[in-house]
């Protein structure tokens, strides 16, 4: 059975989907099946793995919504062992609709339900915001893996993220638990970027993952070759940074 993780934090731009990419990415190449679910309406990591938004039929929006089957939109990629749950810009209806809807927090739990045998591991992207479908990832989810950016605020916003988390425990699914935090776009030139890091390890004794994810440009630039990194430069920092990552969450799992 797969493990699913969500791949949250309500905060834009701290390296969700990037995250989900990467990690699914080496996921992969170290030979685990990788369903990626994208449930942001920017569909970033739908594009980020090569999937051209204007060719999809049906995305996760028709699944949660439509009660389409799982198994009519998923993609595979380029890249071998790594599928894609895609979404595109109909999906920001989605989080207006599930509120009128039947178990409205368990749509997407239920959808993969029929495929997640099929995969080790299951990494759901989340929407930069604590809505219905954060809500349903979580819900769906066995663990929470939280990118949290080496900036100055690094832990603005947590609080509110841990409140949700245990909301959802309390409601919906009591063995959701942390699967781990991750520092990203760390910065080795400042000062600041060490102090973050003391930060978040003391708020977050035992969760903060060894591997950190720092500033690479070859992160940035891959997405808009339609590519994780391990396909776009395989020799680069970020490229073995993820790897690093990729073992790191393989061995809390064995
Ligand atoms: P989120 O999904 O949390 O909004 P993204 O993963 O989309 O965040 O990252 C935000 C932006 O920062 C994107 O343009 C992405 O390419 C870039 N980015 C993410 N991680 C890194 C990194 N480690 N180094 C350089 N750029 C990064
Ligand atoms: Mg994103």
């Amino acid at each position: 059975m797969a493990q699913i993780i969500a791949i949250a934090n309500q905060k834009g731009g701290v390296g969700k989907t990037t995250t989900a990419i990467n990690l699914g990415a080496c996921l992969a190449a170290q030979g685990q099946k990788v369903l990626l679910v994208d449930t942001d309406a920017q569909g970033n990591a739908t594009s980020g793995v090569g999937i051209q938004k204007n060719n999809i039929q049906h995305d996760i929006y028709n699944v949660l919504i439509d009660d389409l089957p799982m198994t009519k939109v998923i993609l595979p990629t380029q890249r071998p062992n790594l599928a894609i749950v895609p979404a595109t810009l109909q999906l920001a209806g989605a989080e207006i609709e599930l509120t009128n809807l039947m178990a409205r927090e368990s749509r997407l739990k239920a959808s993969l339900a029929p495929v997640q045998s099929a995969y080790n591991f299951v990494l759901i992207d989340c929407p930069p915001a604590l809505g219905n479908l954060t809500i349903n990832a979580f819900t769906a989810s066995d663990s929470i893996l939280i990118p949290v950016q080496s900036e100055y605020y690094a832990l603005e916003g947590l609080s509110q993220l841990l409140h949700t988390i245990k909301l959802v425990q309390k409601h919906f699914k009591p063995s959701l638990q942390i699967e781990g935090v991750l520092l990203t776009m760390y910065d080795a030139r400042t000062n600041l970027g060490a102090q973050v890091v003391a930060e978040v390890r003391r708020y977050f004794p035992k969760q903060v993952y060894q591997t950190i994810i720092p500033r690479n440009v070859r992160l940035s630039e891959a997405p808009s070759h339609g590519l994780p990194v391990i396909d776009y430069d395989a020799h680069s920092k970020g490229a073995a940074v993820y790897e690093l990552l990729a073992k790191e969450v393989l061995a809390a799992h064995e």
